[in-house]
């Protein structure tokens, strides 16, 4: 099982390809030239399990968990054999909320501490606010999520990128026809999907879930930890990059809409992330960003095998947070006697 088709190379067609040539495979991925940026390209890049659980599943929880303690050695190496400023920031996570807004602070630590049990106080600790962003005031308690960290996913993607066009083939071009060891009209020992969106015709209910983000720099501004915004109807998050340049974003619409960001979007993020640090205030935009997000009816993450053909698809609004342990997965298929079929998602 040694040549191996990837049609796709967003994070999850593209880590997989990074990950199948390291273990000395020989990788063909699909992807035409990118003049639009990709859903991948745009993500805020948070590896952020314990957030998500709030409206999320144990499954993606665990997955993103397991991903954590993969990507570390990911980005070393990716950055060891590209030179690209690579991290992996473990710094955690801050969750707050204006005093009006206190009963959505509470709701978010009951929903997690439901779903946590006996376990809460190891990934959601209570805290003053000040204590790990002195910078921040206005806010007095809060809750700390040590579990958490952020990458660049735009940097990380193009390193990958990068990678695989040295030690792979690159065909530059929609696949048109993508079958069981089949891709066109080349043969391969298997063949990943991993297409987004665009595979929308052949998973059943998959949708769009269109997202928004801001790029700010913000030379007044020093928050060295990912930031949530409690708000009874979106969550903000504030996840900041090197130079004092901060990722805003919050919104989600069930929608494949990819038109620009609208008006009263940029309105409530700018406001938000105002309201958070006043130095945004004199904060430069030097990206406004919308995309779509692959996602199922259940929002779950999705494999399905048949001999010859993977699928991997749903990542939703945790490509980055689920496709270490999602792809450490779906390639057991490829050493597996007994190839894993499955349905739907992949619990
Ligand atoms: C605003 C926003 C913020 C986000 N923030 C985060 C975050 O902080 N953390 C996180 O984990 N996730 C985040 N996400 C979600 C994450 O971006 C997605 O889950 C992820 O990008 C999905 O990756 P993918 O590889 O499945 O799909 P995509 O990135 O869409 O990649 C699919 C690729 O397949 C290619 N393709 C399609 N059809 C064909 C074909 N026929 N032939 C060849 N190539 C084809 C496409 O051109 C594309 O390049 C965010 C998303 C948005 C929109």
């Amino acid at each position: 099982m040694n040549q191996i088709a990837i049609v796709g190379a967003g994070i999850a067609g593209s880590l997989l390809a990074f990950q199948l040539i390291r273990q000395g495979k020989r990788v063909t991925i699909y992807q035409p030239e990118i003049t639009q940026k990709i859903c991948s390209q745009v993500a805020a890049g948070m590896l952020a399990p314990t957030s998500e659980l709030e409206q999320g599943s144990e499954q993606v929880f665990q997955l993103g968990l397991r991903s954590i303690q993969l990507w570390p050695e990911i980005i070393e190496t990716l950055k060891t054999e590209t030179g690209q400023p690579l991290y992996c920031d473990l710094a955690g996570t801050l969750v707050i909320s204006h005093s009006q807004d206190q009963a959505s602070l509470k709701q978010f630590y009951n929903s997690l501490s439901h779903k946590l049990g006996k376990d809460t106080q190891s990934f959601c600790q209570s805290m003053l606010i000040t204590e790990k962003e002195s910078e921040i005031n206005g806010f007095q308690h809060g809750y700390w999520l040590p579990h958490e960290a952020h990458i660049n996913a735009s940097l990380t993607l193009k390193a990958l990128h990068e990678y695989i066009q040295q030690n792979g083939e690159w065909i530059a071009t929609e696949a048109n026809c993508i079958e069981p060891n089949k891709v066109d009209d080349r043969k391969y020992d298997w063949v990943f999907d991993c297409r987004g969106l665009q595979a929308k015709k052949d998973i059943a209910k998959m949708h769009g879930v269109r997202g928004e983000r801001i790029l700010l720099h913000a030379p007044d501004v020093h928050i060295r930890h990912m930031i949530r915004l409690m708000h009874p109807r979106y969550r903000l998050y504030i996840v900041p990059r090197p130079d004092n340049h901060f990722i805003v974003g919050a919104t989600e619409i069930d929608s494949d809409d990819e038109s620009p960001i609208s008006v009263r979007s940029t309105l409530e993020l700018l406001t938000a992330a105002y309201s958070v640090h006043k130095g945004f205030a004199e904060a430069r935009i030097v990206d406004l960003s919308t995309q779509v997000r692959p996602a199922t009816w259940d929002r779950e993450p999705y494999i399905q095998s048949k001999t010859g053909l993977t699928r991997i698809n749903g990542l939703y609004r945790h490509g980055y947070l689920l496709a270490p342990a999602l792809l450490e997965q779906a390639t057991r298929v490829l050493s597996s006697e007994h190839f894993v079929i499955e349905t739907g998602a992949i619990s």
